[in-house]
């Protein structure tokens, strides 16, 4: 009887571990496409419209973490392949559209 609780408490526990693992790459993911959305044009700026660079949006990222700045600016210098499996690699639902896009032809043609 207790070998049974305590084991629907730790499959509870895991089930409850993985949601919170998942809701943080989804915020992880997001933040950090918005932010690779702002960089530097060849004649000021940014890409975003501003006239600086780093623009406000990317300087308050930093002001309030530093740390995730770093890990944003790490993450920006990966192919974009290898930041698609950081970022969405554990999302079983997510297409990945630059593994998948072989030609549709050929995929299914009978074998000759
Ligand atoms: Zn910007």
């Amino acid at each position: 009887m207790w070998y049974e609780h305590a084991a629907e408490q730790a499959t509870d526990n895991e089930r409850r571990m993985h949601e919170a693992y998942r809701s943080r790459q989804k915020w992880k993911a997001a933040l950090v496409e918005a932010v690779l959305g702002h960089e530097p044009k060849g004649t000021g700026g940014c890409t975003c419209g501003a006239s600086e660079s780093p623009c406000t949006s990317v300087r308050i990222v930093d002001a309030t973490n530093r740390g995730i700045t770093r890990e944003i600016e790490r993450l920006g210098g990966l192919s974009r392949r290898a930041l698609e499996a950081e970022l969405y690699g554990d999302d079983p639902w997510r297409i990945n559209l630059i593994l998948d896009d072989d030609p549709a032809a050929g995929r299914s043609a009978p074998a000759a």
